[in-house]
């Protein structure tokens, strides 16, 4: 397997200095950007397999980079930012971003998280043809598309939404704890607190109703959550 090319955007030079460093002694390729444009045409120009992006840069904010790079392909993205509130966290996460982490950070960290992401990605390719198709009431599941369909309607979900989704799709009359989801979709070493949880099944519902679904996901107090369709309602 060829090693991963990851496309570190950073303007602070100490910084994109510690990260390509810690990825070039584990065997990592990188691309590197220092401002908004050029992340942009790397990304769109050499497809890499991660993308590591700072929010702060001097051109545009980092989450204008996830909206673009979203807009055409589902790259993962782990975003490492200074801001530390909560809800910037969901900002970028709902922007598309795939996971948060925060400065200051940990090379061991980061490439932990890294490897996760890859790992998952690689893991939603690899799935037997049994699993590659989903259906519950009106939606459908697709591994090979890599989206969820309401008819032919596309479900515009990012990455984590996807997962979360379809995770919950295989065993669909199934009540999920947060925790299980949490360590299913995010992994047991995620920084990501379980109300992340549930903003994110928050943006999955309203994007099943925006894509016209009857499909939603109902709230079990104090424990979790299960998907809900309109002749079970
Ligand atoms: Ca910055």
């Amino acid at each position: 397997m060829n090693k991963p090319l990851v496309l570190v955007v950073e303007d602070d030079t100490p910084v994109r200095n510690l990260i390509t460093t810690t990825l070039k002694t584990h065997e990592y390729r990188y691309l590197s950007a220092q401002n908004g444009a050029s992340a942009v045409m790397e990304a769109l120009s050499h497809n890499p397999d991660i993308v590591l992006l700072d929010l702060g840069l001097p051109d545009m904010d980092g989450v204008e980079i996830i909206r673009k790079i979203r807009s055409w392909s589902n790259m993962p993205i782990i975003v490492i930012s200074a801001r530390t509130e909560d809800s910037d966290k969901i900002v970028a996460l709902d922007a598309g971003a795939d996971d948060y982490l925060t400065k200051p950070f940990r090379p061991t960290i980061l490439l932990m998280k890294v490897k996760a992401l890859l790992r998952r990605v690689e893991m939603d390719r690899g799935k037997t043809a049994a699993e590659d198709e989903l259906h519950y009431v009106d939606i459908r599941y697709s591994a090979t598309e890599n989206a969820v369909f309401c008819g032919s309607t596309i479900v515009a979900l990012t990455q984590t939404e996807l997962r979360l989704l379809s995770y919950m799709m295989k065993q669909p009359e199934k009540a999920y704890s947060r925790e299980e989801l949490l360590s299913a979709v995010w992994g047991f070493d995620s920084e990501v607190e379980t109300r992340v949880t549930d903003e994110t099944l928050r943006r999955i519902r309203k994007k099943l109703l925006q894509a016209g679904s009857t499909v939603s996901v109902s709230t079990i107090w104090g424990f979790g959550y299960k998907l809900k369709g309109a002749e079970c309602t």
